[in-house]
């Protein structure tokens, strides 16, 4: 840990500071497209917050104004108790960004590498040593420190680029979509890094569009679409939120009779679609109303052919509040 390090965690202890990022109605427009609204959030010490939203939901930009590379239109971030505004120089300090974008040498040994951009942060003699070496283990690259990245897979960069940006060892890590079009081994050791990360104290914010990586690692998970958060919670909070609904699938033949009006009269039923032979129906899960929408559907002169029912997923709501599926 370098001195810079010590002093911003010593100015954050001072001033009892458990919220390592705040940002505040942050805006960001390009052109007339508001890239980020008026966003508001905090990042607690040691934790790992997963930015979810499909494409174009602003994921980036807001991951890019935090990392001091794009600046805001509006608002206010601090990181570590510094306004990114005032101290963007201190910051950079203390935190390490993963870009999207591969940033590393393909013609010089991952050791070279990862020395190199730890050098950046004035680490020098067994410090440096140390510190690159248990960044090449974190990532599981140790075993081929000497060879080029030219010779590695795309996971394996994307690990090394991990090493490239955490060898300095800082207190927040930002993360945009750092397992984006790999392989699931090297998604895995991604994934288990940055728990690693976490269990050394360190404060992770990473975005991605993967549903399945957010409920494996993150404490808290915000969802963007359209510049804005439309969700925000614990894994439990948001599956609490969407899972009191469920929908029932009915294949039906003799259908002329039944109208949606008659079911969406049910207690507890929120919505109904009926086309083709098909009808689908949600409801609140704790209304006990199974009987009466068969009794309805029945009474109308219809037969069932078959029925399944699905409770929400997060994926489903996401759809539901978005019209747009993660992997649009
Ligand atoms: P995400 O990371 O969630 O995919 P982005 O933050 O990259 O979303 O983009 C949010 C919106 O801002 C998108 O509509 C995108 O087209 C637009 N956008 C991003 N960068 C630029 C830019 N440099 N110029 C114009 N529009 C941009």
């Amino acid at each position: 840990m370098n001195l810079k390090d010590e002093e911003l965690i010593q100015k954050s202890e001072e001033i009892g500071m458990n919220n390592m990022i705040t940002v505040k109605d942050l805006e960001k427009n390009y052109q007339s497209k508001k890239a980020v609204d008026g966003i508001n959030f905090v990042v607690n010490k040691g934790e790992i917050l997963g930015l979810l939203g499909p494409n174009g939901a602003g994921k980036s930009t807001t991951i890019n104004i935090l990392a001091t590379i794009l600046s805001a239109d509006h608002g206010e971030v601090t990181i570590m108790g510094h306004d990114l505004k005032k101290d963007a120089k201190l910051i950079k300090q203390g935190i390490g960004i993963v870009p999207q974008d591969l940033a590393i040498y393909e013609e010089i040994s991952a050791e070279k590498n990862v020395r190199f951009f730890a050098s950046l942060y004035k680490l020098k003699g067994h410090q440096l040593d140390n510190q690159v070496k248990e960044a090449l283990e974190l990532v599981g690259l140790y075993d081929r420190k000497d060879d080029k990245p030219k010779t590695f897979s795309g996971g394996m960069k994307r690990r090394l680029n991990i090493a490239c940006a955490i060898a300095h060892q800082p207190q927040v890590i930002i993360m945009d979509e750092p397992t984006v079009g790999i392989d699931p081994q090297s998604r895995n050791h991604i994934l288990e890094s940055i728990k690693t990360l976490k269990s050394r104290g360190a404060t992770v914010i990473y975005s991605t569009h993967y549903m399945e990586e957010v409920e494996a690692i993150s404490d808290r998970i915000i969802i963007m679409n359209d510049g804005k958060i439309i969700a925000e919670g614990t894994k439990e909070e948001l599956n609490q939120k969407v899972n009191d609904e469920i929908t029932y699938y009915f294949s039906v033949n003799n259908l002329d009779e039944l109208s949606e009006e008659q079911l969406n009269r049910i207690s507890g039923v929120t919505k109904v679609k009926i086309y083709d032979n098909k009808v689908e129906i949600t409801s609140d899960k704790s209304i006990d109303n199974l009987n009466e929408i068969i009794a309805v559907i029945l009474g109308n002169g219809c037969k069932i052919e078959n029925m399944s029912s699905e409770v929400a997923s997060l994926e489903t709501t996401f759809l539901e509040l978005t019209g747009r599926s993660l992997r649009d």
